[in-house]
């Protein structure tokens, strides 16, 4: 039997929506923005929920909800992940559809926001069911992608394997090669070179660019980062090996590591090499081992919350010493937490641009891809270091023109900017 699905209206208590709509709403009043221009970004513009079907190894019939929300396409056609989850439901893909129109907006890339999602937990199928899951998945949303129209990418629980299923089905329904038609797919198949590290890269650029406007170099600056996995690893080592930054601490879900002098990356990153789960757990070399709590209020000068979300949170916002965070992760910081440090005068570059580095090379896939013409890395870090600090300088020149702190200028920025494509287009003119 299909597990039964949350089906609510936009305006539900959910919180990820409602904080999300609440956002939206704050940013509109201060752009003093049409009403109606509000009300066709406050919802999504096309909703699939579909029942997908598979038959399990041993022969029973399993079904699963799937979703495929496009909140936007007014820049350009809607881009956001899919994730397998048993938590997924309409609101959360609804929200998160949202957050990556804004996403794409703060970095001006072509695209709109999207969002997918199976309500499934991935560890109990085997390879071959999330092979027909994803397939079927896939022929059944087919009508509402297309490279020009939505593309997806991976997200929590789904890979370039994924990825690359995704691609196949969708290819041999129009009977030619459309590699376009999604992102994060293997290099083989259509996928950018830098794309594991552009997360990170991105996060390291943010950082760099943040601290050269407080006026000092990021040589020496201490960096304490939590959470060890694509997204900290990268910025990690990228701050440390190509900006001289001394990472004072790491963390993950096992451990949390700290030395004040610096710590020993290399030796870190052997060990987690080798590693069953690739965790921190274990590590003998020079360092105190203190909780993921303690991180987060460390004497530093930049913190890195790249794990999970909700870890800077009104309990705890009072104690950061950092004077700078730059959101890896999404959501790391909670409302309260945000006037908090607001008020205490810390910079946060906030998630939407801080850890925008991975839809940027997604785009340049989808460019590339389109062109059938392939970059090298050098290329691809070239073109994402200039997207990256010029994004970063457009919030900083509206955070400063505007008086506000950057998660509201970066807010103001995207808005604006979907707004201004929404009325050009004309959706809302007489005569239609
Ligand atoms: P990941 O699974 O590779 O790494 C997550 C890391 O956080 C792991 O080291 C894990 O051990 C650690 N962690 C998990 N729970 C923790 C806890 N309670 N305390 C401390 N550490 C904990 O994931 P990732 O791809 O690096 O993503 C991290 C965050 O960045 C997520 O919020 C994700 O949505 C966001 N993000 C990732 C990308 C990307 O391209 N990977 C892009 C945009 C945003």
């Amino acid at each position: 039997m299909a597990t039964p699905t949350k089906e609510t209206s936009l305006e539900t208590t959910n919180s990820m929506l409602a904080t999300t709509l609440a956002l939206f709403d704050s940013t509109f009043e201060r752009l003093q923005l049409d009403e109606g221009i509000a009300s066709i970004m406050r919802q999504t513009e096309v909703e699939m929920t579909v029942t997908i079907p598979i038959i399990a190894d041993d022969g029973r019939i399993l079904t699963f909800k799937g979703y495929r929300v496009q909140h936007s396409s007014a820049r350009g056609p809607s881009k956001g992940g899919i994730r397998y989850h048993p938590d997924v439901d309409i609101d959360e893909v609804r929200a998160l559809a949202m957050l990556m129109t804004l996403k794409c907006a703060a970095v001006n890339i072509p695209f709109g926001g999207a969002k997918g999602g199976i309500c499934v937990n991935p560890a109990e199928l085997s390879m071959h069911e999330l092979e027909r899951l994803t397939r079927r998945f896939a022929k059944m949303i087919a009508p509402i992608l297309g490279g020009k129209r939505d593309i997806p990418a991976p997200d929590m629980n789904t890979n370039e394997q994924t990825m690359a299923w995704f691609m196949d089905e969708i290819s041999s329904i129009q009977g030619y090669y459309s590699p376009e038609i999604t992102t994060g797919k293997p290099v083989i198949l259509g996928g950018s070179e830098g794309r594991t590290e552009a997360t990170g890269r991105g996060v390291a650029i943010a950082t760099v660019e943040l601290l050269r406007k407080l006026g000092r170099e990021p040589q020496g600056a201490r960096v304490a980062v939590q959470g060890y996995g694509n997204v900290g690893y990268y910025a990690a080592n990228i701050l440390a090996d190509e900006y001289g930054c001394k990472v004072i601490a790491v963390s993950d879900v096992s451990d949390a590591l700290y030395n004040p002098k610096g710590l020993d990356l290399a030796a870190i990153n052997q060990h987690v090499a080798h590693s069953p789960g690739r965790l921190l757990k274990g590590f003998t070399g020079n360092a105190e081992h203190i909780t993921n709590a303690e991180l987060l209020t460390l004497d530093t000068d930049v913190l890195i919350p790249a794990a999970i979300e909700n870890q800077i949170t009104g309990k705890n916002a009072g104690q950061i010493r950092a004077q700078i965070i730059v959101e890896g992760a999404n959501g790391p910081t909670t409302y309260e937490a945000d006037l908090i440090l607001r008020d205490r005068g810390i910079h946060v570059v906030p998630d939407i641009l801080a850890n925008a580095g991975g839809v940027i090379v997604s785009y340049f896939e989808w460019v590339q891809d389109l062109q059938f013409y392939f970059w090298d890395i050098d290329e691809v870090r070239r073109q994402l270091y200039k997207k990256m600090s010029r994004s970063f300088e457009e919030a900083w020149a509206m955070a400063q023109e505007r008086k506000v702190d950057l998660r509201s200028a970066v807010y103001m920025l995207a808005v604006q900017r979907v707004a201004d494509a929404i009325q050009k287009r004309g959706y809302v003119s007489s005569g239609r």
